[in-house]
């Protein structure tokens, strides 16, 4: 659990591992490993104790591991916060994880003083996530970073399997963000099964990630920042997502595995500016998060001539349960159950359904979570007495073991007695060269008493958001589709499909707009 500092590896030293994809400065595996101890001794002298929480309100910087490895080798668990939220999100966040301590960007730095006076944490606890000071706040490097290092708190097998490490928040899709706790255990578990599962498809010597994705969410702060540590592969880091620095980042550094999300892979195939950039220094586009249908797949691994790998996971799963492996790449599947899980697909009923057919997704291993932070409730809802974890999403595994995600159990739109899953014709207007980007919701229609798929679409530049559009739409997904599938409730032109900064369609502001024209 902390191999970033026994280095199990043996990764030499001097190897760069954290890189600004903007400026260029780096930290190697060393300077990682020392700063975080050193700046474990720091939290000691500031009366940081184990078991207490931190938390890290930023964009995606290098630093980022350095205040992750360190909190963690205090003891202390590490709550990474969405640097987009308003105070009272934040508030929230520090309260349920009781934080001692908030360190903030200076862009965050107002936000992050508004909420730590609200949730009582004194002033003198905030510090900014930089060398200089602003607003009498102090640089974490100038008290948080002692000169000496000090020693990594042990746990024994047994404590490393009940300590929380991390406590993530999840992306808040289906309703409020919930705690999550997440064990060094987990952790580590996931680091080795997804290394051994994925043996090959790294080239450690050569490979190069790129850390876009947020930090503060578990895929970025697993398959990004540990990842790259544990198999000391140098990982190019952006403060957020933005289209042209992305390419660039790409290009400049030459990055060769990048983990993204489906809303960047729709960029990567419909953007004019993308050939613009040398990218053939990209072996794998790795995609997690949100469905990413088959022509999507194959539309990015043609255009760009890469190859293109799907996982599945969860916030609950630290996260990745579902890869492929690289002798068996099938575009649209999530690939295969990591090694050391279970996993079954069941009917309502909880019975386990045939090979191919649709059901509910459980799992159960050692990357699964402690539980839900203060709802016990909910933890027992999630997690059954065998500790298979109810996903919330359908699944499809067929005779030869490849995973298929369906959609969410919730996000189904019920028609009449049938089931409609939006990801399905969300991929199928996703091939239209009229559409940049595409959102499917259910909305009731009183008068038929049953929900109808409703399309939100961005149109490409150009295009008139006309009826007849809209009308040449319906019709030609009524051809490719059975008929309950069909484009009932219409389709609505929008600027931009509202989604999260982790990849996620946000369903709630579309049905939010689809309330406000029926009133
Ligand atoms: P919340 O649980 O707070 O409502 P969330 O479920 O979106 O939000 P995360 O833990 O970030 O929070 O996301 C996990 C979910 O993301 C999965 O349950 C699944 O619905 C979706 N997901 C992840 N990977 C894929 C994938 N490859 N295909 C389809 N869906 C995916
Ligand atoms: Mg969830």
């Amino acid at each position: 659990w902390h191999y970033v500092f026994s280095n199990p590896n043996n990764i030499s030293l001097d190897k760069p591992l954290m890189i600004d994809g903007i400026t260029g400065n780096h930290l190697t595996y060393g300077q990682v490993k020392s700063n975080s101890l050193r700046f474990r001794a720091g939290l000691h002298k500031f009366g940081f104790k184990k078991g207490d929480a931190l938390c890290l309100f930023s964009q995606n910087k290098v630093d980022y591991a350095v205040v992750m490895f360190g909190t963690v080798a205090a003891g202390g668990a590490l709550t990474p916060a969405n640097p987009a939220y308003t105070a009272k999100e934040l508030q929230y966040q520090l309260e349920q994880t009781k934080s001692k301590i908030v360190i903030a960007s200076a862009e965050t730095l107002a936000v992050a003083l508004e909420a730590a006076k609200l949730a009582g944490i004194p002033k003198s606890n905030v510090f900014l996530f930089d060398d200089r000071e602003i607003d009498g706040v102090q640089p974490y490097t100038k008290v948080l970073l002692a000169d000496q290092e000090m020693e990594a708190v042990e746990y024994t097998y047994e404590e490393a399997c009940s300590t929380i490490a991390y406590l993530c928040f999840s992306s808040g899709t289906t309703g409020r963000s919930k705690g999550v706790m997440t064990s060094h255990m987990n952790i580590a578990s996931n680091l080795t099964q997804l290394s051994q599962h994925t043996k090959g498809t790294v080239d450690v010597a050569t490979d190069r990630y790129l850390g876009v994705l947020p930090f503060y969410h578990i895929y970025g702060l697993t398959c990004m920042i540990h990842l790259a540590a544990f198999q000391g592969t140098p990982l190019v880091v952006l403060p957020r997502f933005e289209l042209a620095s992305f390419l660039n980042a790409i290009a400049t550094h030459r990055v060769t595995f990048c983990h993204i999300v489906p809303p960047i892979f729709i960029l990567l195939a419909k953007d004019p500016s993308v050939t613009k950039y040398d990218l053939s220094c990209v072996r794998y586009f790795w995609s997690g998060a949100a469905p990413l249908s088959k022509e999507l797949s194959e539309a990015v691994a043609q255009r760009l001539n890469v190859g293109v790998l799907q996982g599945y996971g969860m916030t609950e799963s630290s996260p990745v349960s579902h890869t492929p492996i690289l002798s068996n790449i099938i575009n649209g599947s999530i690939g295969e159950l990591l090694p050391g899980m279970k996993a079954r697909i069941v009917d309502e009923s909880g019975k386990d359904v045939a090979p191919g057919e649709r059901g509910e997704l459980w799992m159960a291993g050692p990357n699964i979570m402690l539980g839900y932070l203060n709802m016990p409730d909910a933890t027992a809802e999630t997690i059954d007495k065998d500790g298979y974890l109810h996903t919330g999403d359908v699944a499809i595994m067929t005779e030869d073991k490849q995973w298929y995600i369906v959609d969410r159990v919730k996000e189904l739109i019920k028609y009449k007695g049938f089931q409609v899953a939006p990801a399905e014709l969300e991929a199928l207007l996703l091939t239209y060269e009229n559409v940049a980007d595409c959102a499917i919701i259910g909305v009731y229609d009183p008068s038929q008493a049953t929900e109808l798929p409703r399309a939100y679409i961005k149109l490409v530049l150009g295009v008139e958001a006309s009826d007849a559009t809209a009308k040449a739409i319906i019709d030609s997904v009524a051809k490719s589709v059975a008929n309950h599938k069909k484009l009932r409730g219409g389709v609505r032109f929008i600027a931009e499909i509202p989604k999260s900064a982790a990849g996620k369609i946000l369903r709630k502001e579309l049905r939010e707009l689809a309330n406000q024209e029926m009133k």
